[in-house]
């Protein structure tokens, strides 16, 4: 441990060049540390992914960025990005489909009470339900609640709100986004109702990725070098394997990638049972640009059982990325239980384009796209199921070797860069 315990400069092997590891990596280099950032995949950011084809720059991962990201924040103010940030122009472009009927989401009080969606008692307390949680939790930082961790999300909202708000208000929202409602600690759903009240959301100029390269050009950053063992030394230091059959020994590693990926590779370090039991949500989804304008619309099904989560169409401009002149593209994700039988279909983009064209009528035909990305994410959201994070509070966190991840935090770019502090906290750093 010596150089550790000494708090000399120490080589420190950051796995993942994701908002987590470049987050921690940033923060190690800064204090004099030397982090060496090992990644998998030929591209920086991870889920954070940027795809830039034909004058087209697609958020193909993470799209947005919420006011209330306070480190992600502070972390583009620290790389002089923060005059890049876009607010994106929600209002009225959401609508809800109800088997093939389109209905505006509510957007105001009276409209709130007014909508068929569900019945004037459940409106009433859904009102109180939100009452409540605002005083609970005053502040919207994202923190959960742990008294209500080891219930299901679905469990409480059919408690205290009722099974149609449930089924439809709370399911197609969160299935958009995470995963079914039923598999998730209402700590966290709690948690987004609450930051998500009066939030503003942004995309990055340019494409979502570009905070990320920019950390990455201070730093020594190894793309397309997966490693395929952390061996703990017997003496001092952390021995890492890559793929390419590559070995160094380094006093310390921070782990940022997913944990499904990467617990079976740790070696000679007693981790919980409880990490074998993680897994994430998949999430399929398509870009299509086709010349021409088109209407924005941002549609969500409402009834969960039509399977598609959103489709996002919209003129040149900002949409989830940035779209050229004389082009309109759309967005079509897919969500919930529907995404682990499409993740693997070799029709996937059809049957998903299908589906999302019988909710959005206004959606053009694939066959007439000029451009199509189809993206298959197998670990796009860690599930933190009930009792995660009284589990991950457990976590007994100590160099050599710390772990980051959105896991350990949120699952969103700010519980990622919250982690990357984290990780360096227990380096002494912040
Ligand atoms: C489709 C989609 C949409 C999303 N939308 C949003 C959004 O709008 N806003 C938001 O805040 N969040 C969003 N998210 C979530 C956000 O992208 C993640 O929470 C965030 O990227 C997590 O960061 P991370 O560093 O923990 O993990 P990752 O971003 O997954 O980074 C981990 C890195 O580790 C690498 N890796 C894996 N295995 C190895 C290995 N063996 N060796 C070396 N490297 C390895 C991976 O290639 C990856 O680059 C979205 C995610 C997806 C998939």
């Amino acid at each position: 441990m010596g150089a550790l315990a000494d708090g000399c400069s120490v080589k420190i092997a950051v796995v993942g060049a994701g908002p987590a590891g470049l987050t921690a990596a940033r923060i190690l280099a800064a204090n004099a540390h030397r982090p060496v950032v090992f990644e998998a995949s030929d591209w920086i950011g991870g889920r954070t992914r940027t795809i830039r084809r034909d004058g087209h720059a697609v958020d193909v991962g993470a799209g947005w960025l919420a006011s209330f990201y306070t480190e992600t924040f502070r972390l583009l103010a620290a790389v002089g990005l923060d005059e890049s940030l876009d607010q994106l122009d929600l209002a009225g472009a959401s609508c809800l489909s109800d088997h093939g009927e389109i209905i505006d989401v509510p957007a105001t009080a009276s409209e709130a009470i007014s909508t068929q969606i569900i019945p004037l008692a459940e409106k009433l307390r859904l009102v109180a339900w939100a009452a409540a949680l605002l005083i609970r939790q005053p502040q919207a930082n994202l923190k959960p609640d742990l008294r209500f961790d080891k219930i299901d999300a679905d469990s409480h909202i059919t408690r205290a709100v009722g099974p149609k708000a449930a089924e439809r208000v709370f399911t197609p929202m969160v299935s958009a986004v995470f995963s079914d409602l039923s598999e998730l600690s209402a700590a966290l759903l709690r948690s987004w109702v609450r930051a998500g009240v009066g939030a503003r959301f942004y995309a990055l100029e340019g494409g979502m990725d570009s905070l990320w390269t920019r950390i990455a050009e201070d730093l020594d950053v190894r793309t397309d070098t997966p490693v395929r063992n952390i061996a703990m030394g017997r003496g001092s230091g952390i021995d890492i394997s890559t793929d390419s059959g590559s070995s160094e020994r380094f006093d310390a590693c921070v782990v940022a990638a997913p944990i499904t990926r990467v617990r079976s590779i740790i070696e000679g370090a007693d981790l919980p049972h409880w990490l074998d039991d993680m897994r994430y949500a998949p999430h399929f989804r398509v870009y299509a640009a086709i010349e021409g304008t088109l209407e924005r619309a941002d549609i969500h099904p409402l009834e969960s059982d039509e399977h598609v989560a959103t489709v996002s169409r919209g003129p040149a401009g900002r949409l989830w990325g940035v779209i050229p002149e004389g082009h309109s593209a759309a967005l079509v994700g897919s969500s919930g239980s529907w995404s682990h039988d499409l993740i693997d279909a070799s029709d996937a983009a059809e049957q998903l384009w299908g589906r999302a064209r019988e909710i959005d009528r206004g959606l053009f035909e694939l066959s007439d796209a000029v451009l199509v990305e189809s993206i298959r994410w197998d670990e796009a959201v860690p599930v933190m199921a009930p009792g995660h994070f009284a589990r991950v509070k457990t976590l007994e966190q100590r160099p050599p070797l710390v772990f980051a991840g959105d896991w350990l935090v949120q699952p969103c770019i700010e519980g990622a860069v919250r982690s990357g502090i984290g990780a360096a906290k227990h380096f002494g750093l912040a």
